[in-house]
């Protein structure tokens, strides 16, 4: 099939350029580096640096959403929150009208979103079906799943990926997190309870493979692992993995203070659940932590 990416040069993207590459589909991706960057980071595939040059194309079979700036890359000023709604609904709008100019339509739109679509939800079991709690997060994925709205109007089928936190080897938030808990410096973050929906990257690109492949597969799927953990036992886990203690908690007021409203990342969460990839019998890879975190912090792994 001929596919059209955007954010494949991305820490989710790369391996999602492997995958589909195993699976013999032609690739262009829509990026702002220069072509030879693209082509380091996703092999043979042709790229567009703006997705005007695709108005008036004669179609792709799927197309992939996934751009979008660092949620977790730089505090949440007011600047920084219209960059974030701007690379996602933005470019998703756009992406949509240039769609809407090919000859042929795509079968299917995979786009990108995020567990942040329900806000902070404690404790509660999160499946597709919770009502959201109205936050930042929450806006920025309701918009940007939003702005593919009229595809689905216009007969697509559109999925959402709501992904959880990534694990995957050479970046993600791991990459940030393990410097000092190889150092024997981890801890929990504030009082630890706060659930995280992790999920490893190869279940991430499954997932979005799984969409684009199955022809039922339409709305929003939870893209995370069948066993969410408190961020306590994450960090114990992570520990016992690294054969390092984690008794260093990092207070929540102290991450307030560094982070702002940023911090509601890492001090809130949800305990989601992935019902319907589950209910369509998705195979995951990696349900277990203990084995997700091995592979994701094991030595010598690149992207
Ligand atoms: P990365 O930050 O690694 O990659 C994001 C990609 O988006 C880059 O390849 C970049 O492409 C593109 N991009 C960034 N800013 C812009 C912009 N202003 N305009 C156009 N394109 C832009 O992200 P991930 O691979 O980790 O994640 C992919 C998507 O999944 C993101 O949208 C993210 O929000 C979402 N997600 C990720 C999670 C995670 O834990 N990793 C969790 C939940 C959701 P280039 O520089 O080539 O133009």
């Amino acid at each position: 099939k001929r596919i059209l990416v955007t954010g494949g040069t991305g820490f989710i993207g790369q391996a999602l350029c492997r995958q589909l590459h195993e699976r013999k589909h032609e690739l262009t991706i829509f990026s702002r580096q220069p072509p030879e960057s693209v082509k380091a980071c996703c092999g043979r595939v042709d790229a567009v640096r703006s997705l005007e040059h695709l108005r008036g194309h004669g179609g792709f079979d799927a197309v992939i959403n996934l751009a979008g700036e660092g949620i977790a890359d730089k505090r949440w000023s007011s600047s920084r929150k219209e960059a974030l709604r701007d690379s996602r609904i933005g470019v998703t709008k756009t992406l949509v009208e240039v769609i809407r100019s090919w000859d042929k339509r795509p079968e299917v739109l995979v786009s990108g979103s995020a567990v942040g679509f329900y806000g902070d939800q404690g404790a509660e079991t999160v499946t597709e079906d919770t009502p959201p709690h109205d936050e930042f997060t929450h806006r920025l994925c309701r918009d940007w799943e939003a702005a593919a709205g009229p595809l689905e109007q216009d007969g697509v089928r559109v999925c959402f990926s709501r992904t959880g936190v990534v694990a995957g080897p050479g970046g993600g938030f791991l990459e940030r997190m393990l410097p000092p808990f190889r150092l024997g410096l981890g801890g929990r973050l504030g009082n630890g309870q706060q659930y995280m929906p992790w999920v490893h990257r190869e279940d991430v690109v499954g997932a979005l493979v799984w969409m684009l492949e199955t022809p039922e597969a339409a709305g929003a799927y939870n893209v995370v692992s069948p066993n969410p953990v408190t961020n306590t036992e994450f960090t114990r886990t992570l520990g016992k993995v690294l054969g390092r203690p984690t008794i260093f908690p990092v207070p929540a007021p102290v991450l307030k203070v560094a982070l702002g409203e940023m911090a509601r990342l890492l001090l809130t969460g949800q305990k989601a659940m992935p019902a319907r990839l589950m209910d369509g019998g998705y195979p995951f890879r990696y349900p277990d932590l203990s084995q997700a975190l091995e592979n994701a912090t094991a030595p010598g792994k690149g992207r």
